[in-house]
Protein backbone atom coordinates (compact mmCIF):
# COMPACT_ATOMS: atom_id res chain seq x y z
CA UNK A 1 0.00 0.00 0.00
CA UNK A 2 1.22 3.48 -0.79
CA UNK A 3 1.14 5.44 2.27
CA UNK A 4 -0.06 9.48 2.13
CA UNK A 5 -0.72 11.58 5.01
CA UNK A 6 -4.55 10.12 4.22
CA UNK A 7 -3.91 7.06 5.25
CA UNK A 8 -1.41 7.06 8.19
CA UNK A 9 -4.12 5.54 10.81
CA UNK A 10 -4.57 2.61 8.48
CA UNK A 11 -1.21 1.03 9.63
CA UNK A 12 -0.93 -1.29 12.63
CA UNK A 13 0.43 1.30 15.06
CA UNK A 14 -1.87 -0.92 18.10
CA UNK A 15 -0.22 -4.01 16.82
CA UNK A 16 2.92 -2.35 16.86
CA UNK A 17 3.14 -0.26 19.56
CA UNK A 18 3.01 2.78 17.94
CA UNK A 19 6.21 2.14 16.41
CA UNK A 20 6.81 0.82 12.75
CA UNK A 21 10.47 -0.28 11.27
CA UNK A 22 11.47 1.60 8.48
CA UNK A 23 13.46 0.36 6.35
CA UNK A 24 15.29 2.53 3.79
CA UNK A 25 16.13 2.14 0.12
CA UNK A 26 18.28 4.08 -2.43
CA UNK A 27 16.12 5.10 -4.89
CA UNK A 28 17.76 4.27 -7.91
CA UNK A 29 20.22 1.46 -7.16
CA UNK A 30 17.18 -0.61 -4.29
CA UNK A 31 20.31 -0.46 -1.78
CA UNK A 32 19.18 -0.94 1.46
CA UNK A 33 20.89 2.18 3.30
CA UNK A 34 19.36 2.09 7.05
CA UNK A 35 16.38 0.97 8.75
CA UNK A 36 14.76 3.03 12.11
CA UNK A 37 11.61 3.23 13.81
CA UNK A 38 9.09 5.77 12.93
CA UNK A 39 6.04 6.89 15.08
CA UNK A 40 2.71 8.37 13.33
CA UNK A 41 3.92 11.45 14.45
CA UNK A 42 7.26 11.40 12.63
CA UNK A 43 5.83 9.40 9.42
CA UNK A 44 3.41 12.42 9.11
CA UNK A 45 6.99 14.75 9.30
CA UNK A 46 8.29 13.02 6.82
CA UNK A 47 5.49 12.79 3.88
CA UNK A 48 4.48 16.69 5.24
CA UNK A 49 8.67 17.48 4.81
CA UNK A 50 10.07 15.38 2.17
CA UNK A 51 12.90 14.50 4.69
CA UNK A 52 13.32 11.34 6.23
CA UNK A 53 12.00 11.43 10.37
CA UNK A 54 12.07 8.71 12.50
CA UNK A 55 11.44 8.67 16.39
CA UNK A 56 15.05 7.90 18.32
CA UNK A 57 14.15 5.04 21.02
CA UNK A 58 17.39 5.80 22.76
CA UNK A 59 16.92 9.56 23.17
CA UNK A 60 12.48 8.83 23.08
CA UNK A 61 12.04 12.34 20.61
CA UNK A 62 11.52 12.60 17.05
CA UNK A 63 14.64 12.79 14.97
CA UNK A 64 15.26 14.60 11.73
CA UNK A 65 17.88 12.13 10.17
CA UNK A 66 20.35 15.04 8.74
CA UNK A 67 19.45 17.25 11.64
CA UNK A 68 23.62 17.41 12.54
CA UNK A 69 25.39 15.46 10.02
CA UNK A 70 23.56 16.85 7.10
CA UNK A 71 23.01 13.88 5.54
CA UNK A 72 19.41 14.05 5.36
CA UNK A 73 17.34 11.24 3.08
CA UNK A 74 14.97 12.88 0.64
CA UNK A 75 11.83 10.64 0.48
CA UNK A 76 10.56 9.94 -3.13
CA UNK A 77 8.00 6.77 -1.79
CA UNK A 78 6.51 5.78 1.37
CA UNK A 79 4.95 2.11 0.75
CA UNK A 80 3.47 -0.16 3.90
CA UNK A 81 4.16 -3.87 3.47
CA UNK A 82 1.31 -6.91 3.18
CA UNK A 83 -0.31 -5.98 7.27
CA UNK A 84 0.35 -2.64 7.27
CA UNK A 85 2.96 -2.81 10.17
CA UNK A 86 6.76 -2.42 7.91
CA UNK A 87 7.36 0.67 5.77
CA UNK A 88 9.50 0.82 2.76
CA UNK A 89 10.90 4.15 2.01
CA UNK A 90 12.92 4.93 -1.20
CA UNK A 91 14.93 8.30 -0.67
CA UNK A 92 17.61 9.90 -2.28
CA UNK A 93 20.44 10.52 0.07
CA UNK A 94 22.29 13.75 0.12
CA UNK A 95 25.48 12.10 1.99
CA UNK A 96 26.59 8.54 3.33
CA UNK A 97 23.54 7.19 5.48
CA UNK A 98 25.75 5.40 8.67
CA UNK A 99 26.87 7.59 10.92
CA UNK A 100 30.35 5.64 10.19
CA UNK A 101 30.50 7.37 7.62
CA UNK A 102 29.77 5.05 4.90
CA UNK A 103 26.84 4.88 2.31
CA UNK A 104 24.61 2.47 3.78
CA UNK A 105 24.69 0.44 7.31
CA UNK A 106 25.00 -2.63 5.42
CA UNK A 107 28.12 -1.85 3.76
CA UNK A 108 28.44 -5.66 2.68
CA UNK A 109 24.92 -6.24 0.93
CA UNK A 110 24.89 -7.65 -2.03
CA UNK A 111 23.69 -5.81 -5.42
CA UNK A 112 22.95 -7.29 -8.63
CA UNK A 113 25.70 -6.20 -11.21
CA UNK A 114 23.54 -4.88 -13.33
CA UNK A 115 23.12 -1.60 -10.38
CA UNK A 116 26.26 -0.82 -11.50
CA UNK A 117 25.23 1.18 -14.64
CA UNK A 118 23.00 3.48 -11.75
CA UNK A 119 25.97 3.82 -9.61
CA UNK A 120 28.12 4.55 -12.23
CA UNK A 121 25.61 6.99 -14.05
CA UNK A 122 25.79 8.94 -10.46
CA UNK A 123 29.18 9.58 -10.59
CA UNK A 124 29.03 10.61 -13.65
CA UNK A 125 26.45 13.43 -12.71
CA UNK A 126 28.43 14.46 -9.94
CA UNK A 127 31.16 14.86 -12.78
CA UNK A 128 29.31 16.90 -14.87
CA UNK A 129 27.59 19.05 -12.32
CA UNK A 130 31.18 19.96 -10.11
CA UNK A 131 34.23 19.25 -12.60
CA UNK A 132 36.96 18.35 -11.16
CA UNK A 133 40.21 19.09 -13.44
CA UNK A 134 41.71 15.44 -13.61
CA UNK A 135 38.36 13.93 -14.41
CA UNK A 136 38.32 12.39 -17.90
CA UNK A 137 33.85 12.73 -18.11
CA UNK A 138 34.62 15.62 -16.74
CA UNK A 139 36.60 16.97 -20.00
CA UNK A 140 34.43 14.89 -22.42
CA UNK A 141 31.36 17.19 -21.07
CA UNK A 142 33.87 20.23 -21.67
CA UNK A 143 34.56 18.80 -25.22
CA UNK A 144 30.72 19.06 -26.14
CA UNK A 145 27.89 17.27 -27.76
CA UNK A 146 29.44 16.33 -30.74
CA UNK A 147 32.53 14.71 -29.55
CA UNK A 148 31.01 12.79 -27.13
CA UNK A 149 28.57 11.62 -30.23
CA UNK A 150 31.28 10.54 -32.20
CA UNK A 151 32.68 8.97 -28.81
CA UNK A 152 29.68 6.45 -28.28
CA UNK A 153 29.85 5.93 -32.66
CA UNK A 154 33.44 4.95 -32.45
CA UNK A 155 33.06 2.77 -29.21
CA UNK A 156 29.69 1.00 -31.22
CA UNK A 157 31.86 -0.04 -34.16
CA UNK A 158 34.48 -0.88 -31.98
CA UNK A 159 31.81 -3.30 -30.02
CA UNK A 160 31.06 -4.62 -33.70
CA UNK A 161 34.71 -5.26 -34.89
CA UNK A 162 35.71 -6.63 -31.24
CA UNK A 163 32.99 -9.47 -31.96
CA UNK A 164 33.95 -10.63 -35.31
CA UNK A 165 37.74 -10.02 -34.76
CA UNK A 166 38.94 -9.90 -31.30
CA UNK A 167 39.14 -11.72 -28.07
CA UNK A 168 36.21 -11.82 -25.63
CA UNK A 169 38.87 -9.23 -23.29
CA UNK A 170 38.74 -7.08 -26.15
CA UNK A 171 34.50 -7.67 -26.31
CA UNK A 172 34.54 -6.88 -22.43
CA UNK A 173 36.53 -3.76 -22.63
CA UNK A 174 34.45 -2.60 -25.68
CA UNK A 175 30.96 -2.58 -24.77
CA UNK A 176 32.36 -1.07 -20.97
CA UNK A 177 33.59 1.61 -23.24
CA UNK A 178 30.39 1.76 -24.93
CA UNK A 179 28.11 2.03 -21.64
CA UNK A 180 30.31 4.49 -20.32
CA UNK A 181 30.26 6.96 -23.18
CA UNK A 182 26.77 6.34 -23.84
CA UNK A 183 25.58 7.14 -19.89
CA UNK A 184 28.14 10.22 -20.52
CA UNK A 185 25.82 11.43 -23.58
CA UNK A 186 22.88 10.85 -21.82
CA UNK A 187 23.91 12.77 -18.89
CA UNK A 188 24.75 15.58 -21.67
CA UNK A 189 20.88 15.44 -23.37
CA UNK A 190 19.96 15.77 -19.67
CA UNK A 191 18.40 12.54 -19.85
CA UNK A 192 18.52 9.86 -17.22
CA UNK A 193 19.34 5.83 -17.71
CA UNK A 194 15.65 4.82 -16.13
CA UNK A 195 13.81 6.55 -18.91
CA UNK A 196 16.06 4.35 -21.46
CA UNK A 197 14.29 1.76 -19.43
CA UNK A 198 11.28 2.64 -19.19
CA UNK A 199 10.97 2.56 -23.02
CA UNK A 200 12.61 -1.24 -22.95
CA UNK A 201 10.10 -1.75 -20.38
CA UNK A 202 7.39 -0.18 -22.52
CA UNK A 203 8.46 -2.76 -25.49
CA UNK A 204 8.27 -5.77 -22.54
CA UNK A 205 5.19 -5.56 -21.92
CA UNK A 206 3.83 -4.86 -25.77
CA UNK A 207 4.71 -8.41 -26.62
P1 LIG B 1 22.24 12.68 11.68
O1 LIG B 1 20.78 12.37 11.84
O2 LIG B 1 22.81 12.08 10.43
O3 LIG B 1 22.48 14.15 11.76
O4 LIG B 1 23.01 11.97 12.88
C1 LIG B 1 22.70 12.30 14.22
C2 LIG B 1 22.96 11.12 15.11
O5 LIG B 1 22.01 10.11 14.79
C3 LIG B 1 24.29 10.43 14.93
O6 LIG B 1 25.27 10.98 15.74
C4 LIG B 1 24.00 9.01 15.37
O7 LIG B 1 23.98 8.91 16.77
C5 LIG B 1 22.61 8.83 14.89
N1 LIG B 1 22.56 8.19 13.57
C6 LIG B 1 22.68 8.81 12.37
N2 LIG B 1 22.55 7.94 11.34
C7 LIG B 1 22.34 6.74 11.90
C8 LIG B 1 22.13 5.44 11.38
N3 LIG B 1 22.10 5.21 10.05
N4 LIG B 1 21.93 4.42 12.23
C9 LIG B 1 21.94 4.66 13.56
N5 LIG B 1 22.14 5.84 14.13
C10 LIG B 1 22.35 6.89 13.31
ZN1 LIG C 1 4.40 -7.17 7.93
ZN1 LIG D 1 24.88 2.79 10.44
ZN1 LIG E 1 36.77 1.35 -27.19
Amino acid sequence: MLVTEENIEQLAWQKMNGLLPAIIQHHKTGAVLMQAYMNSESLRQTLTSGKATFFSRSKQALWLKGETSGNFLIVKQVIADCDSDCLLIACQPLGPSCHLGTESCFPEQKLTKQNFLSQLEQVITERKNDAPENSYTAQLFGRGTTKIAQKVGEEGVEVALAAVAETKDDLLGECADLFYHTLVLLQDQNIELSEVMTVLQQRHNKT
